[in-house]
């Protein structure tokens, strides 16, 4: 999961709180050092962590706080708060609309991950009905080119680009107007990147836009410089107007949250961030969401988005309904199974959840864990129609489990963990009880619910 270290040391931080039998000065300094100490290493710059935790100070006066309140959740609620108010730029990034053209130029240093996330956005539009097209106006690096029109070629998205031609302004005009002609809805222009913000790039990125007059420009960025991505946000932001930030790599680095904090310093809406190398690694980034999750309180919103991205249309209505009613039967996580390992990446879905990911999905062993979903298959395959469709785990009894792991030549105790999984996911998904059933795009309710 994206921060998981961060992440991880902040709900720890937050747990022993919670373990504390009475919640004084004491227990509130202990908790608030924990989480300066986790921003600290995740390269937060110190001021914004200082005036964080003086404003929960402030916020959760505990003298005030007359006997009966909540203090835990007033706490918890004022550091998620907080979190909020320091990933926010309080400005929100134009959106290119579906069916009118947008010109969309991405801009950035090179080794950022800018080719690659021209085309991990391409392909996410493409996903959602978009007429995406990519154009190659990077004539600086040699091998950019290729790389798009691999990237393009596998996502079956058209592009255009020469080995030939020099001039970056003159390909990126042709490109426009070819796709344009196309009826592109979104056509994307990566530029030029250099190994140092320098006056050439700058230059280079002035000419391209003003021949283009891209709607948005996005600027790209890699996580691991952590706090120094005020300054080179600021760099590109004075030289060309950017709309939008993309941050990189937040895979792989410890830094990644003081790069977000310093982006949203500069007043720059974040609005995806590429967690990994594949083309569908790369996840919307909405702060709220973002900041349940990483407090472990799951991203409920993301998750009923990825449902309906993953699960069949005509199997949504259905699934959503049984989880509404709370009931969550081992032929549910079956089917769920099913289209999670049709689509790939399971463990973006999964990290949505919160205390899923980390058992079933540890990043950097999908394999592993697509395996491990295979074998729960297998002998899921060995059960009858009653032991599936119950909405009780209580019916597998001793000689059920037997028989089960007879059937399907696996030992018993794969078996139990299997059903251990299963009441872990059904505990989690019994928190959807009773709530109404959003449709697409209504999702920020239901996230508000489930964190509540
Ligand atoms: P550019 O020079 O800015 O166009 O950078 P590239 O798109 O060529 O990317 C540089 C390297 O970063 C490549 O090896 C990419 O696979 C890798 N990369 C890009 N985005 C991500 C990401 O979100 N996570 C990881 N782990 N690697 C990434």
């Amino acid at each position: 999961m994206v921060l998981a270290e961060l992440g991880g040391s902040i709900s720890r931080a937050l747990q022993q709180m919670s373990n504390a039998t009475i919640i004084d000065e004491k227990v509130l300094a202990e908790c608030l050092n924990e989480i300066t100490r986790a921003l600290l290493q995740a390269d937060v710059q110190f001021k914004l962590v200082r005036d964080m935790t003086n404003n929960i100070k402030k916020i959760v006066n505990l003298d005030d706080l007359a006997a009966g309140h909540n203090k835990r959740r007033i706490i918890q609620q004022a550091i998620f708060n907080e979190l909020c108010k320091m990933l926010d730029p309080g400005k929100p990034s134009f959106t290119p609309k579906k069916g009118k053209t947008s010109v969309v130029m991405f801009v950035g240093l090179q080794g950022s991950g800018k080719t690659t996330t021209c085309t991990k956005y391409a392909f996410y539009h493409q996903k959602k009905g978009w007429k995406p097209a990519l154009v190659c106006a990077d004539t600086f690096r040699a091998g950019a080119f290729d790389q798009l029109k691999q990237n393009a070629t596998k996502a079956k998205i058209p592009f255009y680009g020469s080995y030939m031609e020099s001039d970056p302004v003159k390909i990126a005009v042709e490109g426009v107007e070819r796709f344009k002609k196309e009826n592109c809805d979104l056509i994307i222009v990566d530029t030029s990147g250099r190994h140092k913000q320098e006056a050439a790039l700058f230059e280079e990125m002035r000419q391209v836009s003003e021949a283009t007059k891209p709607d948005l420009v996005i600027f790209v960025m890699d996580s691991s410089i952590g706090q120094a991505a005020f300054d080179q946000a600021q760099a590109f932001k004075q030289s060309v107007a950017v709309g939008a930030v993309i941050v990189t790599k937040m895979d792989g680095h410890a830094k990644g949250g003081g790069a977000l904090s310093a982006v949203a310093a500069t007043k720059s809406p974040v609005i995806f961030i590429g967690t990994g190398e594949h083309m569908d690694e790369f996840e919307v980034f909405d702060v709220k969401p973002f900041v349940s999750r990483l407090l472990g309180m799951g991203d409920w919103s993301g998750f009923m988005d990825k449902i309906h991205e993953v699960v069949p249309m005509d199997q949504q209505p259905e699934l959503l309904q049984k989880l509404s009613e709370g009931s969550f039967t081992l032929r549910i996580m079956y089917e769920q199974f099913q289209n999670i390992l049709k689509m790939g990446p399971i463990g973006q879905v999964f990290s949505m959840l919160p205390g899923f990911s980390a058992e079933l999905m540890p990043k950097g062993r999908e394999k592993e864990s697509q395996a491990k979903i295979k074998r729960y298959m297998t002998m899921m395959d060995s059960m009858t129609d009653k032991e599936l469709d119950s909405p009780t785990p209580k019916i597998m009894n001793d000689s059920r489990i037997m028989r089960i792991a007879r059937g399907s030549g696996r030992q018993l105790r794969e078996v139990m963990e299997m059903l251990e999984e299963y009441k872990r996911l059904a505990k989690i998904w019994s928190k959807m009880k009773g709530l109404k059933i959003p449709k697409k795009g209504e999702m920020s309710a239901l996230s508000r619910n489930m964190n509540a």
